[in-house]
């Protein structure tokens, strides 16, 4: 199984998952298949809508092929700001309704036989100092308010040095992709279509019909859901989630110290902990080191940082695995689903959802299924991606790659002049100007070198290296596109422009 970055993560040791063939009309085209889609898909099948996934590479390419699968209610959102943003109803309403996405993964899990070794777990919280605990006590108050069963207790499952701790059950962890493969083989089996390597491009509104143009064809639909994610193209919604990346390593112990709960401290980013069994071989789970996208350029030095973090609570034998993925952070603390502002009323959308997405990505499948079959959703309008005011005149100011044409450096220079003129090391990458224009370089380990044009066909922002996925990624809206140019995650829907050895190619 493919995921968006060079690093393999545990969850991906997954065979192909076999395409099925694209029909012409659908009720519902579902676009994207991470947790969020393939949930959502099999939701509204079960409901006797005929569904369609559009995938545009594999399932579980994006983050759901990188996230770390603990099931929470409680929230990387304190339960104290979603009071404050939203009332100490809405804050009740949230633990209610996550607490349900965790049982319907449950139920799906019993209901459809899958093998992912789903558990029910505690979850531990810790603090280290002052400004820790009183942090600690808010936390721990307002998600009792809201109906969490949570407490403090005096010991952690994890080495860790703290000074005052909380614990509450009723949590749990899942393998990511397990799940996945089982949700979308239960959805295949009720007559469902999942097609991959098919990017969806354009969505275009017919009097009586929305007619769904991919990389694989056109589907006539009802409705479209964008479960990307973030919705590709440009929507105001970009304005109001941020694009953060997260770092994890899977690491063996020499000792079988692992901790039977998941485990989080209070630092600023946070770290968080727990096992995973996969084939009969415990791996602890380590995360953590957050930044904003494209902000950081040596992204190595994150993993460096968690591995010594972790050596000097554990005795690891091995680090198995270590990754990166991207999260979206959202401005308000609740994620945004429902009707995508700016589109006819049959077009749907899911994003915002910070670490929880897991269990916001379940829940968003009865919100829009209640959405899509009933004509609405009790929860609608706390959710509602229209809650904030839109940017007056938004739409003249920022255009899909405005003035992308002016962006493009066609055949301005030669690749080989550039080559002559830059000097850099095997594995190493760079952002030059070079006769007055901003090329991005990246040489590879054989020392073949690769250049694109770093404007993001999004709204063409400069993308910035990751070191460590060897991608380029885009700091404003977090699109992803590889060393070759070629677009990893929305929102972006084009490829970075290629320069090539011989000839510019213009995209
Ligand atoms: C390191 C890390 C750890 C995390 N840990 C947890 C955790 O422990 N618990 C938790 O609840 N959450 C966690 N999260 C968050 C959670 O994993 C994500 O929110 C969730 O996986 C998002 O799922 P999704 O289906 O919405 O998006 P994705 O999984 O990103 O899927 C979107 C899909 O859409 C496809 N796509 C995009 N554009 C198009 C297009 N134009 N046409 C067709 N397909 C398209 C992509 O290829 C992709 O496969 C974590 C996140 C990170 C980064």
């Amino acid at each position: 199984m493919k995921r968006d970055g060079q690093l393999i993560s545990l969850w991906q040791d997954m065979p192909e998952h076999i395409s099925r063939h694209m029909p012409a009309q659908a009720d519902v085209v579902v676009v994207g298949g991470g947790i969020t889609g393939i949930s959502t898909a099999l939701r509204l099948q079960r409901e006797g809508k005929k569904c369609v996934i559009l995938e545009a590479q594999n399932i579980g390419f994006g983050t759901t092929g990188g996230t770390t699968a603990h099931l929470n209610t409680l929230l990387d959102t304190p339960y104290y700001t979603i009071k404050d943003n939203f009332g100490q109803n809405n804050a009740d309403l949230v633990f209610t309704l996550v607490s349900k996405a965790l049982n319907l993964i449950e139920k799906n899990v019993i209901g459809y036989e899958i093998d992912c070794s789903f558990e029910w777990k505690d979850a531990y919280l810790f603090a280290h100092d002052k400004k820790q605990n009183n942090e600690l006590d808010k936390i721990v108050e307002s998600a009792r308010l809201s109906g969490v069963n949570i407490d403090f207790c005096e010991q952690i499952p994890v080495p860790a040095v703290f000074e005052k701790a909380a614990r509450l059950s009723g949590q749990a962890q899942i393998h990511a992709t397990k799940y996945l493969y089982g949700i979308a083989e239960a959805f295949e089996r009720m007559g469902g279509s999942i097609i991959q390597n098919c990017r969806v491009t354009d969505v275009i509104h017919e009097q009586d019909w929305t007619i769904v143009h991919a990389s694989k064809g056109k589907i006539k639909t009802d409705h479209v859901v964008y479960a990307t994610h973030t919705p590709p193209g440009v929507n105001v919604l970009h304005f109001e989630v941020a694009p953060y990346r997260s770092y994890v390593l899977a690491v063996t112990l020499a000792d079988n110290n692992y901790p039977d709960a998941l485990v989080y401290d209070l630092d600023e980013p946070y770290h968080y902990y727990r096992t995973q069994e996969v084939d009969g071989k415990k791996y602890l789970i380590f995360g953590g080191e957050d930044h904003k996208t494209g902000h950081l350029e040596n992204t190595e030095y994150c993993f460096t940082k968690l591995e010594s973090y972790l050596r000097k609570q554990y005795a690891i034998d091995e680090v198995a695995f270590k990754w990166s993925s991207q999260y979206f952070e959202p401005a308000d603390g609740l994620p945004y689903i429902g009707h995508l502002p700016g589109n006819p009323s049959n077009v749907w959308v899911a994003t915002g959802f910070g670490g929880n997405g897991m269990i916001y990505g379940t829940l968003t499948s009865c919100i829009l299924t209640d959405l899509i079959c009933k004509g609405e959703s009790a929860h609608a309008q706390l959710f509602s991606p229209s809650r904030f005011k839109p940017v007056a005149g938004f739409s003249n100011i920022i255009k899909e790659g405005a003035d992308a044409a002016a962006m493009l450096i066609g055949n301005k220079f030669a690749f080989e002049k550039i080559e002559g003129a830059v000097e850099l090391a095997c594995n190493e990458a760079k952002l030059v100007r070079f006769e007055g224009h901003s090329v991005g370089l990246y040489k590879n380990e054989e020392g073949k070198l690769f250049a694109v044009n770093p404007a993001c066909p999004h709204i063409s922002c400069n993308v910035c290296w990751n070191g460590a996925e060897k991608t380029w990624d885009c700091p404003c809206h977090g699109s992803r596109f590889s060393f070759t140019g070629e677009l990893m995650t929305a929102p972006a829907r084009k490829d970075l422009e290629v320069i090539e050895r011989t000839e510019i190619k213009q995209k």
